[in-house]
């Protein structure tokens, strides 16, 4: 994947953000005793993808690549196999292909727009709100982005602006729509990071967050207090958008995607900072831990230090296979 920096994210790194810096400077590779096989553990290419564009994994849920561009290219990206390239974008064709099989498989009620970016691509992004809305069978709709992060100014873009005229009519009268936006770090909510978050608040749509535990980031090995400097970057993040009207929905373990070695953190430290925040936040304010099993199907909602010495590094998928991380 090749770098993408934003003049935006550029200034916050030349103004000292090594939390910045490291999720989008390409690293030279370190050397890593483990190398991870593959580019797709999750098994979005081949197992379930059904048509072009389109991830059906989870019997009701059905999850739409609208492109796979992106403002900024986060280095850690899952999707950095695809990322970047115009192999993504999708044909009148397509779209309709995509729209077809959601509308034969009735028990899809959850739309997710993800990508690439969908707020990055708003044209195509304007055409599957225009196409999912009439489908009786669609409840809910949820947009993944990390836009707000990456580019804040281009929330006033005209189309992007039409994007969100159609979220909240929809969001108001058809499909409740959750907007998801992506945060590793405090350094990335800006008080133009805010202005956005507080738009889209006025347009009364709910909003989400989801984090990624990265080494370098939110995490920092060869630290007697690597523990304690983790818990108190994410009780900041996870405080910041709480107060922000964000509600911290997932923090998830680095997939195991070969090439990104270097950015996975200690499960067992992963577990105990989890613990400590337990602690510490209120429960709006808590992320679900999880896994998005390598090689099986679901997340893994990781238990809690609170019921075990140690946890495990063998679980169940959700179809009963055992994995071990
Ligand atoms: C994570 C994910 C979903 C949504 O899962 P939730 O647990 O409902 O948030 C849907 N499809 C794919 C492919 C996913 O990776
Ligand atoms: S915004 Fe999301 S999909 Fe795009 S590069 Fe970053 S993590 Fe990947």
């Amino acid at each position: 994947m090749k770098e993408r920096i934003t003049p935006h994210l550029r200034a916050l790194i030349n103004a000292g953000s090594e939390a910045i810096k490291n999720q989008f400077v390409k690293m030279k590779q370190t050397i890593t005793k483990k190398k991870f096989p593959t580019l797709d553990p999750l098994g979005e290419e081949e197992k379930y993808s059904p048509v072009k564009g389109l991830v059906h994994k989870y019997t009701r849920v059905a999850l739409i690549k609208v492109s796979n561009r992106c403002g900024g290219h986060c280095q850690f990206c899952t999707r950095c196999r695809e990322i970047g390239s115009a192999d993504g974008d999708l044909t009148k064709e397509d779209i309709i292909n995509i729209i077809n099989y959601i509308k034969e498989h009735t028990e899809i009620y959850e739309v997710i727009l993800s990508g690439g970016d969908p707020f990055f691509t708003p044209n195509v992004t304007f055409t599957f709100l225009e196409l999912l809305e009439p489908i009786k069978s669609v409840k809910v709709i949820r947009v993944g982005t990390r836009l707000p992060v990456h580019a804040p100014e281009s929330f006033n873009n005209v189309r992007i602006q039409e994007v969100l005229e159609r979220v909240e009519k929809l969001n108001k009268f058809t499909n409740p729509v959750y907007i998801l936006i992506h945060f590793n770090h405090p350094d990335e909510i800006t008080p133009s990071v805010e202005r956005v978050i507080w738009m889209l608040r006025q347009k009364g749509i709910t909003l989400l967050s989801q984090t990624v535990f990265l080494s370098g980031v939110n995490y920092f090995p060869n630290n007697d207090s690597d523990i304690e400097t983790s818990v108190k970057i994410l009780d900041i993040l996870f405080t910041k958008l709480h107060c922000l009207g964000i509600i911290p929905y997932y923090i998830y373990r680095c997939d195991y995607v070969n090439g990104l070695e270097h950015f996975v953190v200690p499960f067992f430290k992963e577990v105990k900072i989890m613990h400590k925040l337990e602690g510490l936040l209120p429960g709006l304010a808590l992320p679900q831990y999880v896994i998005d099993a390598p090689g099986g199907r679901g997340k893994i909602r990781v238990p809690s230090l609170s019921w075990f010495k140690h946890i495990p590094h063998t679980f169940r998928d959700i179809d009963g296979k055992v994995i071990k991380i």
